[in-house]
């Protein structure tokens, strides 16, 4: 950490979060990617004082910030990311089934999630089995499968916004689409109110169980991953016209796309983030050369990443 003003932001939280902040984490273990340099000053807020105090001080000092879940949609930059990383700690995966709703912080994963709907034979959740997500990233994301996604169930979500104001957002107010969410950068999701339906434990349970068999019949779940490249054009699929374009196996450093699915880029051991980008940017150009689509990444980036470096050198 070299910025003055990181480092008098983190001697304020430090005096306020203890242990819970540190300076140059290395985020590759928080993805499920297992790639990415570190965070100049990594906060895990466990409390709302404490989330209160990290954006009291991110926006006194003009920080960049960004909020991590399970890192499970992201590609970190190796150089890591030069502001303040912020995770939603215990407080806030707290989970509350009353009748057919459960309530549930933003830091819940969505595998507890789908459990406690199983427990409590609630129906409606069962497309979440096997995404390894947070609750509030899955919200910011809309994630979704087998024709569900979170945006169909949610009824209510409470953001803290970074100027430190908490608001309760009615599902009448939010909107969501493919892979997004209406909600904005600054809002963080801290607590979420899911409509689920009473339903039948044991229709639930092969429901869950058809949905996670097929996730690991087509899905590279031995490596690590962040799930989809790239979204699926309108009435088409990403996999199907990556393997049109011949790209299957392909791969750059330690990256490759998936033999098993070519819509996953897959980490074989230790690739950088730039091995995943410039495979991603071929993949991208093979398939625009192909079949005149340009695929748009679903993979979020974070830290810095040069397209034009990518182009000339790292991807021919
Ligand atoms: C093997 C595998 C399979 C997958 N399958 C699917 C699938 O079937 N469907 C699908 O949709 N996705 C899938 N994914 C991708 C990923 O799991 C989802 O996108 C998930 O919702 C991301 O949640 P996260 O907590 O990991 O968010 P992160 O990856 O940590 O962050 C993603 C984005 O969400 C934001 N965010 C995180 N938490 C919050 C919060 N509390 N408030 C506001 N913003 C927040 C981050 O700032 C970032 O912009 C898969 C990934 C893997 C590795």
């Amino acid at each position: 950490m070299s910025d003055r003003w990181l480092r008098r932001a983190y001697s304020i939280l430090e005096r306020h979060l203890g242990e819970s902040v540190v300076t140059d984490r290395p985020l590759a273990k928080e993805t499920t990617l297992r790639i990415g340099g570190p965070a100049a000053v990594f906060a895990t807020a466990d409390t709302f004082h404490h989330l209160r105090v990290v954006f009291e001080t991110v926006v006194d000092y003009d920080l960049p910030w960004f909020v991590l879940g399970k890192g499970s949609n992201l590609l970190i930059s190796d150089a890591g990311f030069d502001g303040v990383v912020v995770r939603l700690g215990r407080d806030f995966r707290r989970i509350e089934v009353s009748g057919s709703e459960i309530r549930a912080g933003g830091a819940m994963p969505l595998s507890m999630l789908v459990q406690a709907a199983l427990k409590h034979a609630l129906g409606g959740l069962a497309f979440a089995i096997g995404i390894p997500g947070t609750l509030g990233g899955g919200i910011a994301g809309n994630a979704g499968a087998h024709g569900g996604c979170l945006g169909d169930i949610v009824r209510s979500a409470t953001v803290f916004l970074s100027k430190g104001e908490l608001r309760s957002i009615d599902k009448s107010e939010m909107t969501f689409g493919y892979r997004e969410s209406s909600l904005g950068q600054d809002e963080i999701i801290v607590e979420v109110s899911l409509g689920l339906r009473p339903a039948d434990i044991d229709l639930v349970q092969m429901d869950m169980e058809r949905f996670f068999r097929q996730r690991k019949e087509t899905q590279p779940l031995h490596h690590p991953s962040a799930g989809s490249t790239f979204k699926n054009p309108p009435g088409d699929s990403a996999g199907r016209l990556i393997e049109e374009a011949g790209c299957k196996g392909l791969s750059i450093g330690g990256a490759k796309v998936s033999e098993q699915h070519a819509n996953f880029i897959i980490n074989t051991g230790g690739a950088t983030a730039l091995d995943i980008y410039a495979l991603m940017l071929k993949v991208r150009r093979r398939v625009e050369e192909a079949s005149g689509v340009l695929l748009e990444p679903e993979i979020r980036l974070l830290g810095a990443f040069s397209e034009e470096l990518m182009e000339t050198d790292h991807a021919r």
